[in-house]
């Protein structure tokens, strides 16, 4: 049985990844689901019978037509999960070797999209004094991945960003936490996982001794949505296998 009849959730990135199971999985808890994706074709299929919309998080007007969409459609938004993130290029690696306009555009889905998405969720949760937002940052935002210097540091202002949401908003009836995934399996990273000697080196390092699905994301992400856990805010939840114990 569902938690959740008839709860809204805001999934941005729900065409692939950990985005498209997180859809599946909320649908199976009972929301009806509103998919940001840059790619609308796949938003619609993660959608199922809510609303799939092609919006860019980066950009202000297209957030805000679509979060109005959504509120028509669906009524107001219980639940964000700002799932949509990119790591740049292979050339944003270190920092001296990393160009300005990917720094730019990681750090305008990273973290603009993070902050754009929250203000129109929060415009919909305030007067209902109720919400949960859910940002999906990285434990790239806690320890530096190595050769990722603007997608660590994306990482960890969408971290801080949802921590200081949780400062300013508690008072208000509203949650802000974080999940900060390991290495996932999902397109983002199959060009590392796809080459064997790779994917061993990241696995030994991992105490679990193997990457995450996306399920296992999906998993926590439903459980925050859930309402289960309603004393936690301002929280960065590790899901990463033990990769940070080490
Ligand atoms: P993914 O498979 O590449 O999915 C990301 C989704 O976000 C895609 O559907 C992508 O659309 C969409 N997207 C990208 N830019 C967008 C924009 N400007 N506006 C709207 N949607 C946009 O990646 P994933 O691995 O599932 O990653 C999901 C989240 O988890 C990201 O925030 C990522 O940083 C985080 N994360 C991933 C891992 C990992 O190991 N995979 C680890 C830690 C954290 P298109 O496909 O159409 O471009």
């Amino acid at each position: 049985m569902s938690d959740n009849p008839g709860r809204v959730a805001v999934v941005t990135g729900g065409g692939s990844g950990i985005g498209r199971v997180t859809c599946a999985r909320l649908h199976q808890e009972g929301f009806q689901l509103g998919v940001l994706d840059l790619d609308a074709a796949t938003a619609r299929e993660s959608a199922g019978e809510g609303i799939g919309l092609g919006v860019d998080v980066s950009d202000p007007d297209a957030v805000s037509e679509a979060f109005v969409a959504v509120e028509e459609e669906l009524g107001p938004i219980d639940v964000l999960v700002n799932n949509a993130g990119i790591t740049g290029s292979a050339a944003a690696a270190r920092l001296h070797e990393t160009p300005l306009g990917e720094w730019d555009r990681v750090m305008a889905v990273n973290v603009r999209g993070v902050y754009l998405c929250s203000q129109a969720a929060l415009r919909s949760m305030l007067p209902r004094r109720s919400g949960h937002i859910i940002t999906i940052a990285s434990v790239a935002g806690m320890v530096p991945f190595p050769a990722r210097s603007v997608y660590s540091v994306s990482k960890a202002a969408a971290l801080l960003l949802a921590r200081s949401i949780a400062a300013d908003y508690a008072a208000d009836g509203i949650r802000s936490n974080a999940i900060c995934p390991g290495m996932v399996e999902t397109p983002m990273t199959k060009w590392r996982l796809d080459q064997p000697d790779l994917r061993a080196q990241i696995e030994a390092r991992i105490p679990l001794g193997r990457v995450a699905q996306p399920e296992d994301i999906a998993e926590a992400i439903a459980l925050l949505a859930s309402d289960r856990l309603s004393y936690m805010t301002g929280h960065g939840l590790v899901v990463d296998g033990g990769w940070t114990v080490r």
